[in-house]
């Protein structure tokens, strides 16, 4: 990380929520409670991101990660405290040796407080409650924070172009409809939260026909997606060819507000 460009572009995206954006579209958000404030991911970019983030706050300033990939958590040994699922902790040194990480920059699973579904992190003056949707990783999860009524959704379903689930490690298609039904029931309550995903550039601009912010409905159109595949009737292209991570060619699927990029191999 040391050559990547110390260049973040930061506002607020919803009051009391700072938004951070490193140099390649990986975003990060700040949130504060009356105990403590809380890091949820951290990008990749340069310079030193604790710091950075501890300008904004003068409380005692804990990270929670959304998954254990290195545009998300790039920065975790910088912190005391780093919260992260479970499943991605035990996951972490394979997931590391696959995406070749340079040894200097390896995490150690020490580092992590494990999280599992449902897991709180009190703030104070009210929680952040932890919802597990296994896919993207097996340790992916969601981030509702209940003080300002906002879902950080990580890679879990994607940020409006797509979930990945080409990545060596990712669910099958049927898996990931199980554990997406799952999580509608625990997200309904939610459903009228402002959601931000873990890279918030990708949802576009509004206005343009392209965009495609992640809310709840994206979360109830993947169910309806994963129904299509599995029946075999559904809108599907290749994906780009240097962007499939193996020998098998990824294609993308959609519907309505819902994309997913994956390999045919893995749907069943
Ligand atoms: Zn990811
Ligand atoms: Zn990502």
């Amino acid at each position: 990380m040391e050559n990547h460009p110390f260049h973040y572009d930061i506002d607020v995206a919803a009051a009391g929520v700072v938004h951070f954006e490193d140099f390649i579209d990986s975003s990060f958000y700040l949130i504060e409670g009356a105990d403590k404030a809380l890091l949820i991911d951290t990008g990749c970019g340069g310079g030193n991101v604790r710091r950075l983030a501890s300008a904004f706050t003068d409380k005692p300033l804990e990270l929670a990660v959304t998954h254990a990939h290195g545009d998300h958590d790039a920065h975790a040994a910088e912190f005391d405290k780093v919260y992260m699922h479970r499943a991605d902790i035990l996951q972490l040194e394979e997931m590391q040796a696959r995406f070749r990480v340079p040894e200097e920059e390896r995490l150690h699973a020490s580092l992590f407080t494990p999280l599992e579904d449902g897991s709180v992190i009190d703030m104070g003056d009210y929680v952040v409650r932890t919802l597990a949707l296994p896919g993207h990783t097996v340790g992916s999860v969601l981030f509702v924070d209940e003080g300002h009524k906002v879902v950080f959704t990580g890679d879990a379903v994607g940020s409006g172009v797509g979930v990945w689930m080409q990545l060596p490690g990712c669910s099958t298609v049927s898996q990931y409809k199980a554990d997406l039904l799952r999580l509608l029931t625990a997200l309904y309550p939610y459903r009228e939260y402002l959601f931000l995903g873990g890279h918030f550039r990708q949802a576009g601009q509004p206005g343009t026909p392209q965009y495609n912010p992640v809310c709840f409905r994206m979360v109830e159109d993947m169910v309806r997606l994963c129904d299509q595949m599995l029946s075999g009737r559904f809108q599907d292209e290749l994906y780009d060819s240097d962007k499939s991570f193996g020998d098998e060619r990824a294609h993308i699927a959609s519907f309505g507000t819902a994309q997913m990029v994956y390999l045919p191999s893995r749907v069943r």
